[in-house]
């Protein structure tokens, strides 16, 4: 089969089983949808907090210097001139004359439309930014902007963070939030949508050690997402050639085997471009005095800034597996939405189900556990497999003797008698 049909099936299956098993749904469904606007599910919330909680303990706990901010999605719309975006937030963009199928030109290689051979217009610009309105007077009305990107709110911290904590040169402030705009090309599900999550550290250091935490922290970055992929080899560095004209180099990290776009978080260069717009245009000093070496300069910065969705999609992509009689999510433990099924042999031995009751209450102090009693143990099974629980754990009649329990392994299916009072360490153990 062509390459591009087994994507365009891979990519449907993905979102079927989003939608199905509770994981993504379109936005505002019922009333036909909004493109590019979706909500996460049951599973799915559960999920993407594992994976933003597993993000923010790595920043501010397993690395020294670094501090977390929650902004505003909306700042003074004097900052979206500072930061270059009312100006410079812009896609080009070509409509083609005979279907009206739009494209980004950065995209377009000819003058024809890939969908209908038609001619295509001329690029015209776009500005990307979601404006808004505050205020309750019509005419009286304030224009306003949804911020295109989370990082800008970390820069106009970055004073008060300094002025309120102890923290020194070189340090990190991070930050996981909304960003919207209005892209020309919404579509592929998560990969590009209007409103998104982005996680951002800002890495202020010297200038002179700017070489030196760059590298640093595209390493730092691409073994921390090899940590949480089903296989690592699938990522991978894009080196940009075009680069803003503060950036020396600019990586982008891939999920290569991607059946849509592959950038999942871009590591930038962004020198002292932003503190000092923002000192221009608010007339604040923003530099930093150094009192150990008596020097005042704007402090540079390395910036990491990820797409929490795509990579909630990426991970989905990457750890769907068809097997002969299943399908598996094979997600890293520590992501899957519940971490154990509790089930009772049969559902209609009041004695056993009271036992798996007990059990799953449990657990369920420490875990995210699932209860079900419905059909068959081999179906029961499957779907677990779908959602990626890792353990499912089945209550028989030799649990009510022996205080045991069958724990089964999603990945290789084996099953273990487990002593209930073991259970928690057990979990924890594998997890
Ligand atoms: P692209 O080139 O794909 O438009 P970008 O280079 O503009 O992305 P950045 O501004 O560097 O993206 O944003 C950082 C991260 O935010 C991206 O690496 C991506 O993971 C995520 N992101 C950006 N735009 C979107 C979007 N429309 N939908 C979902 N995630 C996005």
């Amino acid at each position: 089969m062509a390459k591009e049909k087994i994507n365009q099936e891979l990519m449907e299956k993905i979102v079927s089983l989003c939608k199905r098993r509770g994981f993504v749904f379109p936005g505002s469904e019922i009333y036909g949808g909004l493109q590019g606007f979706y909500d996460y599910g049951p599973l799915g919330v559960e999920m993407k907090n594992n994976l933003k909680k597993l993000w923010w303990n790595w920043m501010t706990k397993e690395h020294e210097n670094i501090v977390g901010i929650d902004g505003a999605i909306i700042t003074n719309p004097k900052v979206w001139e500072a930061s270059g975006h009312v100006k410079n937030f812009v896609d080009p963009l070509v409509e083609c004359k005979k279907c009206h199928h739009r494209f980004k030109a950065d995209d377009i290689t000819g003058d024809k439309c890939s969908e209908c051979d038609g001619l295509l217009t001329e690029p015209k610009i776009f500005n990307i930014l979601v404006p808004s309105k505050l205020g309750v007077v019509e005419g009286e009305k304030v224009d306003a902007y949804l911020r295109g990107e989370a990082c800008q709110t970390i820069y106009l911290d970055y004073k008060n963070v300094l002025d309120s904590t102890r923290i020194k040169i070189p340090f990190g402030i991070c930050q996981i939030g909304k960003a919207f705009r209005n892209e020309v090309t919404p579509g592929n599900f998560l990969f590009r949508q209007r409103e998104f999550e982005q996680w951002d550290l800002q890495w202020f250091c010297r200038p002179d050690e700017m070489e030196k935490w760059f590298e640093f922290w595209k390493e730092e970055r691409m073994n921390w997402y090899k940590s949480i992929f089903t296989n690592p080899k699938n990522l991978g560095f894009y080196k940009h050639e075009k680069l803003a004209h503060y950036a020396k180099k600019a990586f982008d990290i891939e999920y290569i085997a991607s059946p849509v776009g592959k950038e999942m978080e871009g590591i930038h260069w962004r020198g002292d471009w932003d503190l000092s717009r923002h000192s221009e245009f608010s007339g604040q000093d923003l530099s930093y005095a150094d009192l150990e070496t008596n020097e005042k300069f704007i402090p540079n910065i390395v910036e990491t800034s990820g797409g929490v969705d795509r990579t909630f999609l990426f991970l989905m992509l990457d750890a769907y597996t068809e097997e002969e009689e299943r399908i598996v999510l094979k997600l890293k433990p520590s992501l899957a939405p519940y971490k154990v099924a509790v089930f009772p042999l049969l559902k209609n031995k009041p004695e056993l189900v009271a036992k798996a009751k007990e059990i799953y209450s449990d657990l369920k102090k420490e875990f995210t556990v699932i209860f079900d009693e419905r059909g068959n143990i081999g179906k029961r099974y499957y779907s677990q497999d779908e959602i990626g629980t890792p353990f499912c754990i089945t209550v028989d009649f030799d649990t009510l003797k022996d205080e045991a329990v069958t724990v089964r392994d999603r990945d290789t299916m084996k099953q273990e008698r487990i002593k209930i009072k073991g259970l928690n360490s057990y979990i924890n153990g594998k997890l």
